[in-house]
């Protein structure tokens, strides 16, 4: 009764909802062809329906929408569509919100992250610039490299003028970012990148200090072998910034003086970040197919992409995969992480051909590499709940178990993914068929300090192929973790405690699971709760709060910035793409520290680095304290 003969749903829909209410009552399953589904997703994906037919969106045929899955030869999906459900409804794992925003709608743009290539020429400029609306408006957000466009001042032949230079450029893509808005569901994000040899990047490090300008904008220099060099391991320091257009030097600096200004003005404004270009091209294992090195980053720099590539993330929420054990502690679940990620590994391997790309050439490369960004949120409370600190010795084993597990489990599924669909269509071309992966800890960690077997599995790669190119990216899960009510990414909590004031008087915010323990130790009350709040978020200090538990839940700015890039280089040792990490620094840190962390960080084997003083921005988004 709710289908007509041709298995449309009716075209009164109202008659065909209230037979679907009917139905409510009684405890069915239904079936099309092979496909069985159960009572709650048969009606959420009927109402779905109805709710685009109400609005003239689409002619709605459910058949249609099966036929089409099976013809794209994804898995079967009555069975997975049980498993993804429940995924998603437990919170155990969530895609990036353009995927929960657009799926089923007519934008149907399901990515965070994309790259656009930026060479120097109007026409060039102007084509970046309308791929990057049409991104913003579908919900994503865009990393360009400006390094191509010559520097301001050079010539112009066709007019006989002088170039104005990348940063003005940068200016028209943030204009558009605002007028765009994403369709108001999420403002876009821009990464803007210059390579430390540009003429115009010191102009580009210090732009960005007054308020209002480029406000659409994360920043970043771009770090290659040669300045490294120039400032680690030669004595004068001396580095030659070039022209874009012909190479030939414009300018001699000193590598130290540069670092400095970058380190100042991210003292002062926590912008430029730095991505260590040398690093994420060491083991870029696809360089080889793309006849090019990685040039550029998405807006939080957790993903490094070819022009016009696009990725799309999703997060498994740690702190839900946990066992209780009799005695009231709990245990990680290893099992579950491994089943979990090999299914969401699976789903995102899916998002890229049920994926509606914003240009053609984005779905060309997309399709061609099929890299996916698996990665997790709620490190930070799972350690809460496990009651082992962030910032320890057994905290970073498990942080590094975590991430080895989640890349060799994924990295297997799309192996198993290319047994059955295919390898992705580079692959070949690649350096996967020579044995090599994208896993620095593969190669740089002891191998008896592996918790994953590596050798067969790279066997299988060479025998096989790999679906995805890449597979596990740690994203900031701005969004994920507010719906999932968990912390954010591998990042430490911000506060424990946080105080709202609102007209009616003072409420405060309490992370879940210090808030069990405070209770379980009988010191939950409002007095205590407003010394932590007053605290600024902490337990540190306060003489009521027993030591273990001041050691134990640690906030972001309880932990020394070496620690907070000690545990970026934990993650990133195992992660293929990248890690989205702010290195917290406490108001009083000097330039010099900022220095000493970029040295510090380059050591480590990390590919980016963005560091965040305390009170340093003009509109510090997360605030201990709220008013309204
Ligand atoms: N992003 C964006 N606009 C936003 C937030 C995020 O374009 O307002 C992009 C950006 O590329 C970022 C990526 O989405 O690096 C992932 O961000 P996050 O994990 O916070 O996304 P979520 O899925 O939680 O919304």
């Amino acid at each position: 009764q709710i289908f007509d003969k041709s298995g449309n749903i009716k075209q009164d829909v109202e008659e065909a909802k209230s037979y679907l209410e009917k139905l409510d009552a009684f405890d069915y399953k239904f079936k099309v062809g092979d496909y069985f589904f159960n009572k709650w997703h048969f009606r959420s994906l009927i109402n779905h329906y109805v709710s685009l037919a109400n609005k003239g969106q689409m002619k709605i045929s459910f058949k249609d929408l099966l036929t089409l899955l099976a013809a794209k030869k994804l898995d079967n999906y009555a069975d997975k569509i049980t498993e993804y459900f429940e995924l998603m409804t437990a919170q155990d794992f969530l895609p990036n919100s353009p995927t929960m925003m657009n799926a089923g709608g007519r934008l149907g743009q399901l990515s965070a992250c994309f790259v656009l290539g930026m060479e120097d020429g109007m026409e060039q400029i102007m084509k970046s610039t309308s791929d990057a609306a049409l991104i913003f408006k579908s919900g994503g957000g865009v990393g360009i490299n400006y390094s191509d466009l010559r520097e301001e001042g050079d010539i112009v032949a066709s007019t006989s003028g002088v170039a104005s230079g990348p940063v003005s450029f940068m200016n028209i893509i943030n204009t558009v970012t605002e007028v765009v808005k994403q369709g108001g569901k999420r403002r876009g994000a821009n990464m803007g990148i210059i390579e430390a040899w540009h003429p115009d990047v010191e102009k580009f490090i210090t732009n960005k200090t007054e308020p209002g300008v480029l406000e659409n904008f994360n920043v970043s220099v771009g770090i290659w072998e040669d300045f490294w060099h120039a400032l680690v391991n030669t004595s004068d320091g001396n580095y030659i910034l070039r022209s874009p257009r012909d190479k030939k030097p414009v300018k001699e600096i000193n590598a130290h003086q540069l670092i400095d200004l970058i380190a100042l003005s991210a003292w002062k404004s926590a912008e430029p970040g730095l991505i260590f270009f040398d690093q994420i091209n060491k083991y870029n294992v696809f360089a080889k197919a793309r006849k090019a090195p990685l040039r550029a980053t998405n807006p939080c720099g957790e993903q490094s992409l070819y022009p016009y590539e696009s990725c799309n993330l999703g997060s498994i929420n740690l702190v839900n995969l946990v066992k209780r054990q009799a005695d009231g502690t709990y245990e990680f679940d290893w099992q579950r992480y491994e089943e979990t990620i090999r299914k969401t590994t699976r789903f995102l391997d899916n998002i890229i051909d049920v994926n509606t790309y914003p240009v053609p050439e984005i779905n060309v490369a997309s399709k061609e590499s099929r890299r996916i960004g698996l990665g997790v949120m709620g490190v930070a409370d799972l350690l809460y709940k496990l009651k082992i600190p962030y910032n320890s010795q057994e905290g970073y084993e498990l942080q590094s178990k975590l991430s080895e597990a989640l890349s060799y489990y994924s990295m297997e599924e799309s192996v198993a993914l290319a047994k059955s669909r295919g390898e992705f269509p580079l692959c070949s071309k690649t350096e996967y068929p020579e044995g090599k992966i994208p896993i620095s800890g593969y190669y740089e960690r002891p191998k008896e300090s592996h918790s994953c077997d590596w050798d067969p599995l790279i066997d299988k790669i060479k025998k096989h192929g790999i679906r995805n190119v890449l597979t596990t990216t740690v994203a900031p899960t701005g969004t994920l973790s507010m719906i999932a009510d968990c912390s954010n990414g591998m990042e430490p909590a911000f506060a424990l405690v946080f105080e709202k004031r609102v007209t009616v008087g003072r409420f405060f915010y309490t992370n879940k699971i210090v808030e069990e323990a405070l209770k379980e130790h009988d010191l939950y009350n409002d007095e205590i709760l407003e010394k932590i709040a007053d605290n600024y978020g902490s337990l540190k200090g306060i003489p009521e709060i027993p030591q273990w538990m001041q050691d134990v839940y640690v906030t972001a700015m309880d932990i020394h910035w070496a620690d907070h890039l000690m545990a970026q280089g934990v993650w990133q040792d195992w992660i293929g793409n990248a890690i989205a990490k702010t290195i917290n620094m406490p108001y009083d840190v000097t330039a010099e520290d900022v220095k000493c962390a970029y040295l510090l960080a380059h050591e480590l084997g990390l590919k980016g680095m963005t560091v965040y003083r305390d009170g340093s921005r003009h509109k510090q988004v997360l605030h201990m304290t709220s008013e309204n």
